[in-house]
């Protein structure tokens, strides 16, 4: 099932926890915040964890039709 990854990029601290646990999908940028290397995915994988561990709740991911 595929899957949007939304991100509010406003409230992203840059903490990096989701860059250290979903490596794959998520990397620091020069502006010092983090970003989805893809916004929509076939399999969830660790971007799962990657929405539960951000401190700030700023990702959000929500299953496609
Ligand atoms: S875990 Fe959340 S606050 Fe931390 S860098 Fe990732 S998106 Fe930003």
């Amino acid at each position: 099932m595929p899957y949007k990854i939304e991100q509010d990029y406003e409230k992203c601290i840059g903490c990096g926890s989701c860059t250290s646990v979903c490596a794959g999908n998520w990397e620091m940028k020069d502006d010092g915040k983090a970003h989805p290397v893809q916004e929509e995915v076939e399999e969830i994988g660790c971007n799962k964890e990657a929405e539960e561990i951000c401190p700030v709740q700023c990702i959000k991911i929500s299953p496609q039709k």
